[in-house]
């Protein structure tokens, strides 16, 4: 036979109800089943809600909670095939909810609502919800199975305790009581005393029944029919990049399960292991997938780490004291008090030191645990042997779980390498002894980010990496045509998930954490944003809870890159072609390095000299070598090294620089061009990189805007005001060239001094034959002194420097996926 159990969110509307006939009708054409039901998803918590409402006198909420009872079941009803079945069951709600309401108003007289009153009314969710799918089955049904009457529980109402031997025998008579080709519908969660007091087996209780109806008739299987498609790499409702994991073994699913994996109740592994009967998890809405298969066997397949899960609405309680070193038995007597203040402690951890014992309970039993604390050790608080009590409230515990971590050096380095880089903070640490599972403390609001972060690490995700993108102009436009043709390849050869989930310009932001689909994000651009808020974006991120950030600024915004410390320090990572933040004050530069340190997150921007040439890592490179650097050269600005090789072919600068603008060499402003400040910038940066504590106005600039159009006046104007130029450069060119020189516009950095300007240059030096267009830089070291290391090539435009952020994007993806 086969037991299929039926989760709340199977239940909760008429379509999920029809995939569950759908179901029961398949599975009853193969042989004899019995189904197991829960409460009609939300009606568990309205009922929790009532009897809250009625400890507190609050009438009219609890009345309101039945009302919704009552709906949650009324837009059920169409699945009931005739108005007669439809009355009756209106009928035995109403007696049931009757009963109910007569309890809540007993609660309200005494002011209390002990476990025993709350449990018979919580549990009745159940019994209404057997009823409607018994109904639903029509002549398939064998009828309700109220196991208030069969499964036998202690009293410890709220988490009771099954007894077997009473409970298989009652079970067993049930069955071969039941008509042939008939289904029973079993209440879930429920139970009751010797006495007949109904109790409750714990919230998400209805998958233990399962399981237990399930070993009490020795079924060949047991189905728990849920709202995903099986137990997944982790809550998929948190972790965007969560799979389904085909198999997990008993031992592995009770420590999910345990440690917060909802999916399945980790009670329900026991008696199905204790007979051998596999637990097939199921998706109700997707029936054809076919979901995990929990057994004694396990599928390591090469993972260590299987799965991630979370428990939240904890505290993190510890007791503290010098005079705890080498003492024996504090910790029986710390944990002895917990016991008997009937605190459950979910986790604990020593530190080898013995200074201090931190453990985490539920956040609701803190007071008791103080006060259960604060007794027992009265003595060596007086005495000061214990120095104090301390609490965090708002923890909660992520746990990295599977069977393949026994005996695998290096899980807990590379966790906490992986968290460290995201900056998340960790408060203690457990290892439990079947070393199946460690388990992190961190403080509530990071929990979402230390799931995914722990995800990404074990590469349970691939390596995703986050990319949102400022900037969607000409360089952002390029990279995210290069990204959409380059993220298959990326994610089948390297196992390396580039997402761009966030797109800006000045005024919208396309936002779409499950990653936007490239190939038209200009459509959804249009349509689908929200208002960019520059003050709010790190805030913003910082909630998403996504790993692996990077941001890349693909503007010349100066607000922009003053946003880069603060994003650094929150773990983000910043790709840029923008020279601002690196030509800001050297105070600011200063900060910007300082956070680099803690190498929480990565900063590059090899594209803000040379767009794609490897000027700055070749700069880092020599220096990380420990090669000394004597003088930098070069020609950084495309557009001033084409204007010179214009006019040496006789064109005359006014007319080069208009020519180079309509080709779109130039700024939109070709005085930005020509001031040389974009030169000194750049020069500054490779200074910089050097250690040099220079700021911009250190840097010598010979300006060819002629005075009276700098800062005034149109374009126009200037372009025309630029023709008095001409004769004085075509002079001064033809000078240089009678000597055999040329002119170039050239950066230099020589003994600690930078300048930028026009400089005289041997014709076959490699500066003066520069192609047209080029950029070209010149590092003479003392390594290379007599020929000095040069990288030339074409630096400017779109597609190369968006290639080389592409290639920055890459070395950083690399830097927060790779094995810590
Ligand atoms: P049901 O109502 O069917 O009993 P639950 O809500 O109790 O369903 O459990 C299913 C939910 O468990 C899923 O919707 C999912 O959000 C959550 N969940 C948490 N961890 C996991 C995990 N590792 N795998 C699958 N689901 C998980
Ligand atoms: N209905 C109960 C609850 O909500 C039991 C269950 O869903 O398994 O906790
Ligand atoms: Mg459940």
């Amino acid at each position: 036979m086969l037991v299929l159990k039926f989760g709340g969110s199977s239940l909760a509307s008429v379509a999920n109800l029809r995939n569950v006939l759908q179901v029961i009708r398949q599975a009853a054409k193969k042989g004899k089943m019995a189904v197991v039901v829960s409460a009609v998803g939300g009606v568990t918590d309205d009922l929790v809600a009532a009897t809250v409402a009625a400890t507190r006198k609050e009438k009219k909420i609890y009345q309101k909670c039945l009302k919704e009872v009552t709906h949650r079941h009324e837009i059920l009803l169409p699945v009931l095939s005739s108005s007669k079945r439809q009355q009756s069951f209106k009928k035995f709600q109403k007696e049931i909810l009757e009963k109910i309401s007569i309890s809540l108003d007993g609660i309200t007289t005494v002011g209390e609502c002990t476990p025993r009153t709350r449990d018979g009314i919580i549990g009745c969710g159940e019994v209404l919800s057997a009823h409607l799918i018994s109904q639903m089955l029509g002549s398939l049904s064998g009828g309700v199975w109220d196991t208030r009457t069969l499964i036998v529980t202690d009293d410890a109402f709220g988490q009771a305790n099954v007894l077997f031997e009473k409970t298989d025998p009652n079970l067993m008579r049930a069955w071969r009581r039941q008509g042939k080709g008939r289904v029973p519908v079993v209440t879930g969660f429920i139970g009751a005393t010797e006495n007949g007091l109904p109790t409750t087996l714990g919230r998400n209780g209805s998958d233990y029944t399962a399981a237990i109806v399930g070993a009490a008739l020795q079924a060949k299987e047991i189905q728990i029919w849920t709202d995903v498609d099986g137990v997944m790499s982790a809550d998929p409702k948190r972790v965007p990049g969560a799979f389904v994991l085909p198999r997990v073994s008993y031992a592995e699913a009770l420590e999910m399960a345990y440690f917060g994996a909802k999916v399945v109740h980790p009670k329900t592994m026991t008696p199905a292991m204790a007979r051998g009967i596999p637990i097939l998890i199921k998706n109700t809405l997707r029936p054809e997938v076919y979901g995990t298969e929990i057994t004694c066997k396990t599928d390591l397949s090469g993972r260590t780490v299987k799965t991630v899960t979370v428990i939240e609405n904890l505290a993190l309680m510890s007791l503290e004291g010098n005079g705890m070193m080498g003492v024996p038995g504090m910790a029986s007597r710390l944990f002895g008090a917990m016991a008997r203040a009937d605190v459950n402690v979910v986790m604990i951890s020593q530190a080898s030191s013995e200074h201090s014992i931190c453990f985490v309970i539920q956040k609701e039993a803190v007071r008791a645990a103080k006060k259960a604390m604060t007794e027992e050790f009265a003595r060596e608080l007086d005495l000061k042997t214990v120095e104090g009590i301390s609490v965090q409230e708002n923890v909660a515990i992520v746990a990295a779980i599977g069977e393949g971590m026994k005996g695998t050096p290096g899980i807990s380095g590379k966790l906490f390498g992986a968290l460290g880089k995201n900056k998340i903070n960790i408060l203690a640490v457990a290892q439990g002894s079947s070393e199946m599972n460690i388990s992190l403390v961190v403080a509530q609001s990071e929990a979402t980010k230390a799931l995914n972060v722990i995800h990404g690490a074990f590469h349970l995700s691939a390596g995703n990496v986050h990319l949102i993108v400022i900037g969607k102009g000409t360089v952002g436009g390029k990279l995210l045509e290069q990204l959409s043709q380059n993220q298959a390849r990326l994610l089948k050869e390297y196992q390396l998930c580039l997402k761009v989930i966030g797109i800006t310009d000045s005024k919208k932001f396309l936002w779409r954490p499950e990653g936007i689909i490239l190939s038209r994000w200009e459509k959804d651009f249009t349509k689908q944003t929200l208002p960019w808020k520059e003050r709010e974006f790190v805030p913003f991120l910082e909630k998403s809870g996504l790993e692996n950030l990077i941001v890349v600024d693909a503007t010349a915004s100066e607000n922009i890159a003053s946003l880069y410390t603060e994003l650094l320090k929150h773990g983000i990572s910043v790709v840029t072609p923008n020279k601002k933040a690196n030509t800001f004050s050297s105070a600011f530069y200063h900060d910007l390095q300082k956070v680099l340190k803690r190498r929480h997150s990565f900063y590059l921007y090899e594209t803000t000299v040379g767009a794609g040439l490897p000027v700055i890592s070749t700069l880092q490179d020599l220096i990380k070598s420990g090669d000394e650097i004597l003088e930098i050269q070069g020609i950084f600005s495309g557009t001033l090294s084409y204007l010179f090789s214009e006019m040496e072919n006789g064109t005359a600068i006014s007319s080069a620089t208009e020519k180079a603008q309509a080709m779109g060499f130039t700024e939109p402003d070709p005085r930005e061009d020509l001031s040389g400040t974009d030169v000194a910038r750049k020069i500054l940066i490779l200074a910089r990189e050097l250690g040099y504590s220079l700021e911009l106005k250190d840097v010598r600039v010979e300006n060819l805007v002629p005075k009276q159009f700098r800062n005034r006046g149109t374009i126009a104007t200037f372009l025309k005001g630029l023709k008095k130029e001409d004769l004085r450069y075509k002079e001064k060119i033809a000078a240089a060239a009678k000597k055999g020189y040329r002119l170039r516009y050239v950066a230099e950095l020589k003994n600690g001094h930078c300048q930028v300007g026009i400089k005289e240059l041997r014709r076959e030096s490699p500066l003066a034959r520069l192609r047209s267009g080029d950029n070209i830089v010149i590092y003479k070291t003392r390594r290379y002194f007599k020929n000095p290391l040069i990288v030339q090539g074409p630096g400017a435009g779109p597609d190369v420097t968006a290639a080389g952020i592409f290639a920055d994007i890459l070395k950083v993806a690399n830097l927060l996926t790779r094995e810590s």
